[in-house]
């Protein structure tokens, strides 16, 4: 029987990743996946998680027991209130759920499953952005959705959003599709709408009553403030809307193989919240029965704590100053070295990435002439600039460009 399975293409982040790891020279350089790096080019454990890691470990009630199904309650409050805000009327008037999940992935299959398999009277095709994170469709597709579409998002001329065509195809879409929105700092793109564009899209979205699931990996990212990175997200809720919201841990807190998530739901009523949360604890039941402990216990820990947790902001700060700074370090060298074009597109974009606008034969070149790894839709992870390789890399780009 299994004689009979053929492949499946390679996932190409991963692939990356490897084909960095396996390059022997020494002015390689990996602008591959979305993960942190210092100025060293090295992982940051941030100080205030080994700090929440001590307290856990030497905490004498702490044990390995079972969590329950949704989750440490602790965490998934927190994290709800994160995202939503302390004063959140949803909060207040108790008409939310918090699932926790296996990193934002989890958060967002739970969210898919539950749509395509609970909600009823939900149309079964879901909308993402062209381009979005290449897990999207997957994740849909495998949730039980019949069709996933595409709304337009980047305008390669303007290197911006193209919101007339975004608009444009939302309105022509069935009415009860599932939309993703990236929350903030657009994987991977770099681009948000603006409040005044996330307003008509907001708009959109009630007039083809379509159900919003927003993705939220980068809360901190974009602007280095948590509660300005939740304003579209905010925006949903003040509206009236009823959405799902995926949130990752990884980024934020540097713990990405801890598979930290979170899923919010946020309701209209309290009315029904304990027939969903029977539903949400059946479909994490059959899947795998109760998420693991390590990572919530530490985000928990953090949040719950005054003193960390504003340790953790500044954390947050250094992390989205260094993607700042780099930033405009890339765009001043290859603009100092009249590389042809604009790019000033390099500190307009914000968050972890930089959809360069190199097509994919320029991509090649600077894998294979140039030791530095990228994918070839040309986006750049920033934090793999630091001040010691970005000569390398505008210089690459420059003969790239003009080769
Ligand atoms: N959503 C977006 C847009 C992402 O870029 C990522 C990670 O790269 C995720 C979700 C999920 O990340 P994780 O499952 O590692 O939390």
């Amino acid at each position: 029987l299994f004689e009979e399975i053929g492949g499946m293409p390679p996932i190409e982040v991963f692939e990356l990743n490897k084909l960095y790891a396996d390059d022997p020279s020494p002015l390689k350089v990996s602008l591959g996946v979305g993960a942190y790096r210092t100025d060293e080019g090295k992982p940051w454990v941030l100080p205030v998680v080994k700090q929440a890691e001590r307290q856990i470990v030497e905490d004498p009630s702490m044990n390995f027991e079972y969590l329950p199904v949704l989750g440490l309650e602790a965490f998934t409050n927190a994290a709800a209130s994160m995202l939503l805000g302390g004063d959140s009327p949803a909060i207040k008037e108790k008409r939310f759920l918090a699932v926790q999940a296996i990193s934002g992935t989890g958060a967002l299959r739970i969210a898919a499953d539950f749509l395509a398999q609970v909600v009823p009277n939900i149309t079964r095709i879901a909308y993402i952005s062209s381009p979005t994170w290449e897990n999207h469709r997957l994740l849909c597709l495998k949730a039980g959705f019949n069709e996933v579409r595409e709304y337009r998002y980047w305008d390669a001329q303007k290197r911006g959003l193209d919101l007339n065509g975004m608009l444009e195809d939302l309105r022509a879409a069935p009415e009860r599709a599932v939309v993703i929105f990236h929350a903030c700092a657009h994987n991977p793109t770099g681009v948000d709408p603006t409040q005044e564009q996330w307003r008509k899209i907001v708009e959109v979205v009630k007039e083809r009553r379509l159900f919003p699931i927003l993705d939220s990996a980068y809360q901190g990212f974009a602007s280095g403030d948590l509660d300005a990175d939740a304003w579209a997200v905010r925006y949903f809720a003040e509206q009236g809307m009823e959405f799902v919201c995926a949130q990752s841990f990884a980024k934020n807190f540097g713990i990405y193989n801890q598979r930290a998530g979170n899923l919010t739901l946020v309701a209209n009523t309290a009315n029904n919240l304990a027939n969903l949360k029977s539903q949400l604890t059946i479909l994490v039941r059959g899947n795998y029965s109760n998420p693991p402990a390590h990572g919530a216990r530490i985000v928990s820990t953090v949040l719950n704590n005054p003193q960390l947790d504003a340790q953790w902001r500044e954390h947050i700060k250094t992390m989205s100053g260094r993607l700042k700074a780099m930033r405009a370090l890339l765009r001043e060298k290859v603009e100092g070295l009249k590389t042809p074009g604009s790019w000033k597109h390099i500190t307009e974009q914000i968050g972890m990435f930089c959809y360069t606008g190199l097509t994919p034969k320029q991509c090649q070149f600077l894998m294979e002439q140039h030791h530095i790894y990228l994918l070839k839709s040309g986006r750049i992870n920033i934090c793999g600039i630091t001040t010691k390789n970005v000569d390398h890399v505008a210089n690459a780009i420059h003969q790239a460009v003009t080769t």
